[in-house]
């Protein structure tokens, strides 16, 4: 038998086609039972460990390694693996986020065939004995509007397979972009729009600030009152009382469930309903979605060994001293302005620009910072973490387009970074500095300002004319929010100028629509850094 070099662990039972898919490239040995102790004493034979839920894979495991260089989790979370740990020793930790979503896709039509056929509720009259044929009336799927809140990887297994059961579909999710939406052949509408018009609604989004509670009384009372709504992402992005009250009113007509707001939802009075379906968080759970898990993971170890890129690392790479020290200062820098680019994109993100100027273009690693952008514009929206490793895969699924460029002016500045990002309704574009060990803002779309990202900001554009900044300061007043510096900028007199105003307080969606409605205001935005 072939001498193979490396050696590969298997310390949780996965299915047997991901260890075949090993063994050309490494010797595999298998231990389902390994014990804690087992593992710190022989961890230190190993190039990669492939574990599933039952194996930790600690700190202490993983410093009792010099040779350990991949830890992959044949799953989609890694809560048993100490990922900071392994970042810290250089050692790479993979996982299968994409394994489940046909899986998951699969029980959403499940779900949402056992609401339009009431199949559960049947189920359980036939086995009581019961022959209710008249009170199991059901509707068809065909023909009926199916409306998709995030369209991701499950989102998107459901796109195509509402298309068999003949029904429209229209997608809401702010963050896709239009190439994507029209290979899927769907129309993308506003998330008022998808609820009025939607039977059937399916949430794929993951919960975030700004998903909690997304799904509630105001959304409820537009939805057409035949409606089904279907839950298989995460607890917490429907309120669970609104729902109860909705589906007892008879606001809509039924839901079907795989995630709660607690797990398991013991005292819900969504359990006394006849029109919910529910599931306890098993939409995840096929052998396929394990199957495919081992299979991608082993897939994964076998890149790495035969020095390929893997797609799916979710830790970033060490750095060298002299590079890290380069890099650092723009760190916070970078990351104020990913945020405040996310916080004021509107509409799918199309392209990104990020251009290096002054001492920084002589910088040939680049490409760290610009992962880091990416990182910062792509994690509040998605799943999955978004790190250095993955950060351009991620942008690249989602059809974004980065380009990097270098040597413009710094404007007298060492160093200057320009961020130009085009999403479907507005082009964002930001120039920062680090100066006097601080991160400034100062160009805001041509705008010359000198801004510190820091805390909530308002910023408004609106015409150069006398009393307009007024009127914005004391219509922010009226609100009780305090203003604690501000900045104008304006490229000629009487034309359209830029104000940042520096508050104390968060600024609520309502003094914005207000500040917008203002004459003469053009735009207002608030953002948190
Ligand atoms: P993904 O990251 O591939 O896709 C999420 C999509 O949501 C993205 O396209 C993103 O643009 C979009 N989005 C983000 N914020 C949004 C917003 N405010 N409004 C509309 N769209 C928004 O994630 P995925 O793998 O498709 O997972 C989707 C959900 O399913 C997640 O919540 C995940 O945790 C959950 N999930 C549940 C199970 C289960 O067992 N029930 C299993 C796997 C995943």
């Amino acid at each position: 038998m072939k001498k193979m070099d490396k050696k590969v662990l298997i310390a949780d039972q996965i299915n047997e086609k991901g260890i075949e898919e090993l063994k050309d490239v490494a010797e595999v040995v298998s231990n389902f039972t390994i014990s804690k102790e087992e593992l710190l004493d022989v961890i230190e034979d190993f190039d990669a460990i492939i574990v599933r839920s039952r194996t930790k894979v600690t700190r202490e495991v993983i410093e009792a390694s010099n040779k350990l260089k991949i830890i992959a989790r044949a799953g989609v979370g890694v809560d048993n693996v100490d990922v900071q740990a392994a970042t810290e020793r250089g050692v790479m930790v993979i996982n299968a986020p994409e394994s489940t979503s046909i899986t998951v896709a699969e029980h959403t039509m499940g779900l949402i065939l056992a609401l339009s056929r009431k199949i559960a509720i049947a189920d359980s009259s036939v086995k009581q004995g019961k022959w209710e044929k008249s009170k199991f009336m059901g509707i068809e799927l065909n023909g009926k509007t199916l409306g998709v809140i995030g369209m991701g990887r499950i989102g998107s297994q459901v796109v195509t397979r509402s298309k068999a059961f003949g029904m429209d579909t229209i997608v809401y999710d702010p963050y896709i972009t239009k190439k994507s939406a029209s290979e899927l052949g769907v129309t993308v509408v506003d998330l008022e729009t998808l609820i009025k018009t939607s039977d059937v609604m399916t949430i794929h989004v993951p919960l975030t600030p700004e998903t909690k509670h997304l799904i509630g009384k105001e959304q409820f009372a537009m939805m057409k009152e035949n409606a089904f709504l279907v839950n298989c992402a995460r607890g917490g992005i429907i309120n669970e009382d609104d729902l109860y009250n909705a589906l007892s009113n008879g606001k809509i007509r039924g839901a079907g469930l795989d995630v709660y707001e607690n797990e398991p939802p013991k005292d819900s009075p969504l359990l006394g309903l006849d029109n919910v379906v529910l599931t306890p968080h098993i939409a995840a759970s096929t052998s396929e979605a394990q199957r495919d898990a081992a299979i991608i993971v082993a897939n994964e170890i076998k890149k790495v060994f035969k020095g390929q890129s893997p797609r799916n690392v979710i830790n970033m790479p060490v750095l060298d001293p002299e590079t890290f020290n380069t890099i650092k200062p723009y760190f916070e820098l970078i990351e104020k302005i990913g945020r405040f680019m996310i916080q004021t994109a509107k509409g799918n993100i199309n392209e990104i620009n990020v251009t290096y100027c002054g001492e920084l273009s002589e910088f040939t690693q680049h490409d760290i910072l610009t992962r880091m952008i990416l990182q910062e514009v792509l994690n509040p929206i998605l799943t999955g973490p978004v790190n250095l490793v993955n950060a351009t895969t991620v942008a690249e699924n989602r059809g974004i387009i980065v380009t990097e460029g270098k040597r413009c002016d710094a404007k007298g500045y060492k160093s200057l970074i320009k961020v130009e990002m085009k999403s479907d309704h507005n082009d964002i574009s930001v120039e920062g500095i680090f100066i006097q060990q601080k991160p400034k803002i100062v160009m805001i779309n041509g705008y010359k300002v000198d801004v510190e990202p820091e805390g909530t900001m308002l910023i408004s554009k609106y015409k150069d004319k006398p009393g307009i900044i007024g009127a914005i300061g004391t219509k922010i007043g009226e609100h009780g929010i305090n203003i604690a510096k501000m900045q104008v900028g304006r490229k000629k007199l009487g034309g359209e100028a830029v104000m940042v105003l520096k508050v104390d307080q968060h600024v609520p969606d309502l003094v914005i629509s207000e500040i917008k409605k203002l004459e003469d205001v053009h735009d207002a935005v608030a953002v948190n850094l």
